[in-house]
C-alpha cells in the first residue's frame, strides 16, 4: 500500500513537471554567499564602466545617472542587510543590490559571452565584469549617500539580524513580543526580524515543530528555544552549503531547495512520514507537517 502511493506521488511529480523546474532561490543564504564573494573578489576594485542593459532593473536614480555616478568609484566593502546586498563606494556613496526571487551576481571576464538575462554590467579595472544576472528580470539596483539610500529603502527599520552572533533567544522574545498575526507572517516580516525568507521560515517551523498559524504570544520559553536554534540550524546549514544558487563565480551551491517540507506537498515527513500539507498564510505558500508541528 505505502508502495503504490509513493508510486502515485512519483507520477504526479513527473506530471507536474516538479523534478524540472527552478530548485533555487536567493534567500538569505545565497545573498550572504554572494557578499562573502564579493569581500574577497570585487572589494578594492574600481568600477570603469556601467551598462544598464535593463532600465528596469535601475530604483533610482535614473539609469544614465546611475552610469555617471559610479564610474571611476573603487569598492570600499561588501556588506548585507536582510536581503540587500550594500556597497560602500569611495566618495561616500552606497550601492545597494536587491536580488528578489532568484537574481545573482556574477564576476566574470570581460571578454565572457554576456547571458541574454543580463540587466547591468560594472566593468572593473582588472579586465573583469559584475554582472546582476536575473531570468525573472525583477532583481534591482540602486545607488546614493548612505543616508538616502537608508531613508528610501527602509534600511533602518530592519529588525535584528538571525545570521548576528548576537541573536539568541531574549532577542527573539522580544521581537515576537505583542505580534498579532499567524507566527509565520510575523517570522517573514524584516521589521521583527531580518534572515527568514519563505523557504527557510518553512524549514525553521519544521526544525522546532511548531505549527506555522500558532500566534507567537502562545509560544512557551522551550518553543521559543526550539525556534531560536531551528532559525540558527537553517541558515548556518544553508551558509555551510553556499545556498541553492551559483555563488560569484558559477560554481553551483550544494544546499537543497526541497530540504524537508518546503515545496513538497503530499510528500511524506522526513520525521513522521505523514502527506505534507500545502495552505497559504498571509499570501505566502506555506509548507508543514499537520502531525509533528503544533
Ligand atoms: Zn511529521
Amino acid at each position: 500500500m505505502l508502495r503504490f502511493r509513493l508510486q502515485g506521488l512519483e507520477a504526479w511529480r513527473v506530471q507536474h513537471g516538479e523534478e524540472h523546474e527552478e530548485a533555487r532561490m536567493a534567500e538569505v543564504p545565497e545573498v550572504e554567499t554572494i557578499t562573502r564573494d564579493l569581500r574577497s573578489a570585487v572589494v578594492g576594485r574600481t568600477i570603469e564602466h556601467v551598462e544598464v542593459l535593463n532600465a528596469a532593473a535601475v530604483r533610482f536614480p535614473s539609469p544614465a545617472e546611475f552610469a555617471e555616478l559610479l564610474r571611476g568609484r573603487r569598492v570600499e566593502g561588501a556588506e548585507r542587510r536582510a536581503k540587500y546586498i550594500l556597497l560602500p563606494l569611495s566618495e561616500h556613496l552606497l550601492l545597494a543590490v536587491h536580488f528578489m526571487l532568484w537574481g545573482t551576481l556574477t564576476l566574470t571576464p570581460t571578454a565572457a559571452a554576456r547571458p541574454a538575462e543580463t540587466l547591468i554590467v560594472w566593468r572593473l579595472d582588472n579586465d573583469q565584469e559584475l554582472r546582476l544576472l536575473d531570468t525573472l528580470a525583477y532583481a534591482r539596483a540602486a545607488v546614493g549617500a548612505p543616508h538616502e539610500l537608508a531613508a528610501r529603502l527602509d534600511l533602518d527599520s530592519l529588525g535584528p539580524e538571525a545570521l548576528d552572533p548576537d541573536f539568541n533567544v531574549a532577542v527573539l522574545s522580544r521581537q515576537l513580543a505583542k505580534r498579532r498575526g499567524p507566527l509565520k507572517t510575523v517570522l517573514l516580516n524584516q521589521r521583527v526580524l531580518a534572515g527568514l525568507g519563505n523557504r527557510d521560515a518553512d524549514e525553521s517551523l519544521w526544525v522546532a515543530c511548531i505549527d506555522p498559524r500558532r500566534i507567537p504570544a502562545t509560544l512557551t520559553p522551550d518553543e521559543l528555544q526550539q525556534l531560536h536554534d531551528a532559525i540558527c540550524t537553517v541558515l548556518e546549514e544553508g551558509l555551510a552549503l553556499r545556498g541553492t544558487q551559483r555563488d560569484l563565480f558559477g560554481v553551483q551551491g550544494k544546499a537543497k531547495h526541497r530540504r524537508n517540507v518546503f515545496e513538497r506537498t503530499g510528500r511524506p515527513c522526513p520525521r513522521c512520514a505523514t502527506p505534507i500539507e500545502h495552505l497559504r498564510i498571509g499570501n505566502r505558500n506555506t509548507h508543514f507537517c499537520p502531525h509533528c508541528q503544533h
